[in-house]
């Protein structure tokens, strides 16, 4: 058995997708998950431990259980709306429990984490495509509760030798070219397998939230990176970490932005079929355009996403999407 690693929030869709390619490169991924919204069918590549953040002995238990080397955080809620209408929520899970991890580690003397963050920690962006020296400004609760724990990374680095890599996604897209894993929201807010769904006939229509932005085509534009492009950052990360690497933030895209449009004209490509479209409001908290500048994380990682193309995310995402359907009969 290789080394393992303790991965929270492993049976999500980013967490699982991180847990196939460490195991691929010899870790054994130990997920934590309550699965609130994560799933037991995505933990194929490791053991999967029940249990929530909150539990403080359980997080020092299996870490000392595992003999754990590093921890990849990815539990935590992700929905932009719902961090507006409840922050509580947020701020519980993001920042008290997030905390807790921490507080786990140093007491068990684990002290290297990839935290999953996020570009919402940037809130409006001063300048396309945006780099690491941006300022962090929020304009919501979930960029505002990963920016907590960003923020405590950087002291407790200072104080108590953790050292941290904390990957900044943009628009996390796609589902694993090989089948086994892929995206399932529920409920389901995501642009992409929203208008795969409307596509498939399993929704009457996409909504377009928004069509007076500033942009060549009035709807907001954001950077699609595809899954297993973020997973194997994860794994960079670790060794980077391992190597005595520096502790930073690093920025997580492909560097082109994509619109609304663009995105519905190509799924309509791969799906050979429209998307049936309603015209509506813009969301709130929506900014107009996010794209990341990646180069500092190709750099200090040596990292190069491998799916450029949005049509390419976009047919991993729908061949999981059809085969869903297809096995539930919808
Ligand atoms: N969007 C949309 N209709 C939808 C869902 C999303 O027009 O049903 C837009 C959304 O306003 C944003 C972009 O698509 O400009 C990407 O949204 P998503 O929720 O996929 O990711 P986010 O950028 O919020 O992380």
């Amino acid at each position: 058995m290789g080394p393992s690693v303790l991965v929270t929030g492993g049976a999500g869709y980013i967490g699982s997708h991180t847990c196939k390619r460490l195991r691929e490169c010899g870790l054994i991924p130990v997920t934590l998950d309550n699965l609130e919204r994560g799933h037991s069918w995505a933990v194929k590549w490791g053991p999967l431990v029940r249990g929530d953040l909150e539990d403080y002995h359980l997080l020092v238990e299996v870490m000392r259980r595992y003999q754990v080397r590093a921890v990849l955080h990815f539990a935590a809620y992700a929905y932009v709306g719902e961090s507006v209408s409840d922050p509580r929520r947020y701020m519980r899970l993001n920042v008290i429990a997030g905390l807790n991890v921490l507080d786990a580690m140093i007491e068990v003397g684990v002290k290297d984490i990839v935290l999953s963050s996020t570009c919402a920690t940037y809130g409006i962006p001063e300048k396309i495509p945006m780099t690491e020296d941006l300022p962090q400004r929020p304009v919501n609760p979930y960029g505002e509760s990963k920016l907590y724990l960003e923020r405590a990374l950087e002291w407790y680095g200072r104080a108590y030798g953790i050292r941290w890599i904390a990957l900044r996604y943009f628009n996390a897209a796609g589902a694993d070219p090989e089948g086994e894993l892929g995206e399932d929201h529920d409920p389901e807010t995501h642009l992409i397998p929203l208008a795969i769904r409307a596509a498939l006939g399993l929704s009457p229509h996409l909504s377009i939230f928004g069509t007076d932005y500033p942009t060549p085509d009035g709807t907001a534009i954001r950077d699609y990176i595809h899954v297993t492009d973020l997973a194997e950052a994860h794994v960079l990360a670790l060794h980077h970490l391992e190597r005595g690497g520096k502790s930073m933030g690093l920025n997580l895209g492909t560097g082109r932005g994509h619109s609304v449009r663009e995105v519905i004209r190509a799924v309509e490509e791969v799906a050979s079929c429209p998307v049936p479209v309603k015209e509506e409001g813009r969301r709130p908290g929506d900014p107009s355009v996010l794209v990341a500048d990646p180069s500092l994380a190709k750099r200090v990682l040596g990292w190069e996403p491998r799916f450029l193309e949005l049509r390419e995310i976009i047919r991993t995402a729908f061949s999981w999407h059809k085969k869903r359907a297809e096995l539930s009969g919808k």
